[in-house]
């Protein structure tokens, strides 16, 4: 351990990002990497608790009082050596990671935990400077062929941790270019595709084939993929998007919200697409995660009138409240960069019909108030009732539905490879094995686990990986 006072005398010093006006001109990255000094500073902030909670805050074990420790003793290679040594992919997670890891740090206690996330996007960013990520040849060559479908960031870290231990890698992806949610659904002021682009340069390098434009199941059959390779990885996301059947849902200007990032995130003669363009729209998002904030960010850059975000849930109080009927996170009033960029608000209300005029044009959203009732019996909010004489219409050119993901695409490979799926839709792969009920063929990330998020796909990359090594070795 570093500084032992750290914690006493230092404060958390997040780093300066562009303002708004000038951000929400472009699609870059706008914040501002601090300086060694600061997160030389930062880390000493780490008490390296005799239980590291950030550790196991972490879904991947981060090993995180040492990487802060090294950091605060100016070893930055060593703390890439420890940061790599669990996490794949740190420049994704250290952008986009909600940091489960910093609301589990025990500073927390007083909403100032370490910057964990800042850290450990800094490593690996010094890392790249210096040129520590270079190409890691396996060591040793097995013979065996391991398809893996699905190029998210499941896909990726199954496919990198087996071609490490030596097998003939082939992922699979039905779109144009390689990343999943990374390339396709998250906007570039969040995660610059060049970050991505880098790391795949990378695993192409150290031997990993990268096949694109081929839906496994209709453009590469179930029987060739059995017959060709020794094992399979599906990790084919959770892409079904769950829909809001009100009346007029046909009316043009309504959106699923990946329909909307997938488009902004393309480009043609390096132009980017606007498709569905917001400039000068009233805009209503619905939903209130990820997908939902970077469709705000997102129609903010495109010059959008007006944007307002319409949530079913209750306003989340500041501080954590069990009975609230958020799931566990967010469990406090999350407030994004593209929240500050500039968008309304609106909590405890339903849609209850799209408007749209005589050429099935949208016009406008009909809305009601609700109020949550707490059950007596759990103390919670489980049901709502609406709030009479609150309907009204709120005028809108789009809507982009973000409401979540409802499990895995269901249908051509599934049913040709026979595979069986859970209650919920997913793919069935159980925690300790992520076995499907077919022989060799395996599954992870949120095809698996359902929509969640990067770290969680990157932990179950790895453990899937570490299965499949486990099979073909022993059978
Ligand atoms: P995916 O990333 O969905 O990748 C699956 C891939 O499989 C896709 O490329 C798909 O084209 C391919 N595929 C499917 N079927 C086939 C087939 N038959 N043949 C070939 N290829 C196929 N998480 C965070 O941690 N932080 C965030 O800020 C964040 N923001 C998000 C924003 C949006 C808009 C969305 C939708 C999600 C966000 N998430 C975020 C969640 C995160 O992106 C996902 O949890 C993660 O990408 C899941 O990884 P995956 O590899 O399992 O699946």
């Amino acid at each position: 351990m570093g500084k032992i006072d750290g914690f006493l005398t230092i404060e958390r010093e997040t780093p300066g990002r562009q303002p708004v006006p000038e951000r929400t001109k472009h699609y870059k990255e706008f914040q501002s990497l601090p300086s060694t000094d600061v997160l030389n500073k930062q880390s000493a902030r780490c008490m390296d608790c005799g239980i590291p909670f950030c550790m196991s805050g972490c879904p991947l074990g981060n090993i995180i009082p040492e990487f802060n420790d090294a950091v605060y003793n100016k070893q930055w290679e060593t703390a890439y050596h420890i940061l790599k040594s669990t996490n794949n992919f740190p420049e994704f997670t250290g952008r986009i990671c909600p940091a489960p890891c910093e609301g589990a740090c025990v500073l927390g206690i007083n909403e100032d935990p370490v910057t964990i996330e800042e850290i450990e996007k800094n490593i690996i960013e010094i890392a790249y400077q210096n040129n520590w990520v270079r190409p890691n040849y396996p060591v040793v060559q097995q013979d065996k062929h391991i398809a893996v479908v699905g190029s998210g960031p499941a896909g990726l870290a199954a496919a990198d941790q087996l071609n490490q231990v030596g097998y003939k890698v082939t992922v699979f992806e039905r779109q144009a270019k390689i990343g999943g949610l990374l390339r396709y659904g998250i906007p570039d002021f969040k995660l610059e595709k060049n970050v991505v682009d880098r790391r795949l340069e990378l695993m192409k390098n150290e031997g990993v084939v990268f096949k694109t434009n081929i839906e496994v199941g209709v453009d590469y059959s179930a029987e060739d993929l059995k017959r060709n390779f020794d094992a399979i990885v599906l990790a084919t996301g959770s892409t079904v998007p769950r829909d809001l059947p009100i009346k007029n849902r046909e009316a043009q200007g309504v959106h699923f919200a990946m329909d909307y990032l997938k488009q902004s995130n393309e480009f043609v003669d390096g132009i980017r697409s606007l498709e569905i363009d917001a400039k000068d729209k009233n805009v209503i998002v619905i939903g209130g995660g990820d997908t939902g904030s970077d469709c705000i960010g997102t129609a903010n850059r495109q010059g959008a009138k007006s944007i307002t975000q319409l949530e079913i849930m209750p306003k989340p109080p500041k501080h954590r409240d069990a009975t609230m009927p958020w799931p566990q996170y967010p469990m406090t009033l999350k407030v994004t960069s593209s929240h500050e960029e500039g968008c309304e608000r609106k909590w405890s209300v339903n849609a209850k019909e799209f408007v749209m005029n005589e050429h099935r044009q949208l016009t406008g959203i009909k809305l009601v108030n609700i109020e949550w009732k707490k059950d007596p019996l759990t103390n919670k909010y489980l049901s709502f009732e609406e709030v009479a004489g609150s309907e009204r219409v709120l005028p809108c050119d789009f809507v982009f539905l973000a409401m979540g993901f409802l499990h895995v695409e269901q249908g051509k490979l599934v049913d040709s490879l026979g595979i069986n799926l859970d209650p919920r839709g997913n793919l069935i792969g159980n925690d300790k094995e992520y076995k499907t009920n077919q022989p060799k063929i395996f599954s992870c990330g949120d095809a698996r686990r359902g929509q969640s998020l990067v770290v969680w796909a990157i932990q179950e990359g790895r453990a899937c990986a570490e299965k499949v090594h486990e099979y073909l070795t022993t059978e």
